[in-house]
């Protein structure tokens, strides 16, 4: 090795360790090009998690898709596509604020030491930071759904009737309502923290932060997707939000439909509801089968 290798190598080795030092030292540190590769991580992440949906859907999800009954919106506008871009731009920062607040949060623990326990500080929070976060999302939903302010944020996310592109027909909503929902997860931890005054672990976030991707995912999917607690207490169901699409006056909940069973607003999905077998989706195009004899 000559002497600039050598240099060469020194400084490498150097970058990388002041890079290390920045990240593990906060978001507070990162440089220009740091948070422009955060970003770009984050958009990377988006297409892996709208591919994890698709994939997990196929092997979790019952083997009768849900049929579709509404109008599939077959061909993205350019306001859609400049809509879904919009919300997939927002994304990174509003991940790099919210890492800010974590580490700026004492109630927010980032290392495992012998009084911290799993069940504690990661797994306890989830069920609590689920049911806050829909609180606020049922009552910001059904608001958005009052008749003089509808037509303004909210009505297009309806323009499709029958969701089946997974996150992208999820964020395919006003850039307003995308922020309001995107900020309502920092607010529940905010509230979690600071009002209830409970710890809990970074990971409890990331998990209620990916958790609720594929939640939001799957409910803009045709999988037929369940979970309860010993078949009795019904969690999740993704036919909840396919039933909201076609009949707006209910189911508001993102995640769960529990404030909607509190506020009287749950409809439960009717498998007998009529099915026109020529609007179904084509498996290989994703479209609508009669969607050549529409264009026409
Ligand atoms: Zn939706
Ligand atoms: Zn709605």
């Amino acid at each position: 090795m000559n002497e600039t290798d050598s240099i060469k190598d020194v400084t490498s080795h150097h970058c990388l360790a002041s890079f290390w030092d920045r990240f593990t030292n906060g978001p507070l540190y990162w440089n220009t090009m740091d948070k422009v590769l955060f970003v770009a991580l984050i958009m990377l992440a988006l297409e892996l998690l709208k591919f994890l949906c698709v994939l997990s859907g196929e092997s979790i999800g019952s083997k009768q898709k849900i049929p579709v009954r509404g109008k599939h919106l077959d061909d993205l506008s350019s306001k859609d596509l400049l809509f879904i871009g919009i919300s997939k731009a927002q994304t990174g920062p509003f991940l790099y604020i919210l890492l800010r607040y974590c580490f700026q949060e004492t109630n927010i623990q980032w290392t495992f030491n012998e009084d911290t326990s799993i069940l504690q500080t990661v797994l306890l929070p989830l069920p609590v930071l689920f049911i806050v976060y829909d609180f606020f999302y049922t009552i910001l939903h059904w608001f958005l759904h009052i008749k003089a302010i509808y037509p303004v944020i909210h009505k297009h996310h309806h323009h499709q009737k029958a969701p089946s592109r997974a996150t992208d027909d999820a964020v395919n909503v006003h850039p307003v309502e995308f922020t309001l929902g995107e900020y309502n997860h920092l607010w529940t931890i905010f509230l979690f923290c600071r009002i209830l005054n409970m710890r809990m672990h970074i990971l409890s976030v990331l998990l209620f932060l990916a958790i609720g991707g594929v939640l939001a995912g799957w409910n803009h999917t045709r999988f037929d997707i369940t979970f309860s607690i010993f078949g009795i207490v019904t969690i999740f169901d993704s036919k909840a939000h396919d039933v909201h699409h076609r009949i707006p006056q209910s189911n508001y909940g993102q995640y769960t439909m529990f404030w909607d069973n509190v506020f009287g607003s749950y409809r439960p999905y009717d498998p007998t509801d009529r099915i026109n077998p020529k609007t179904q989706l084509d498996s290989k195009t994703g479209k609508s089968l009669n969607y050549a004899y529409i264009k026409k």
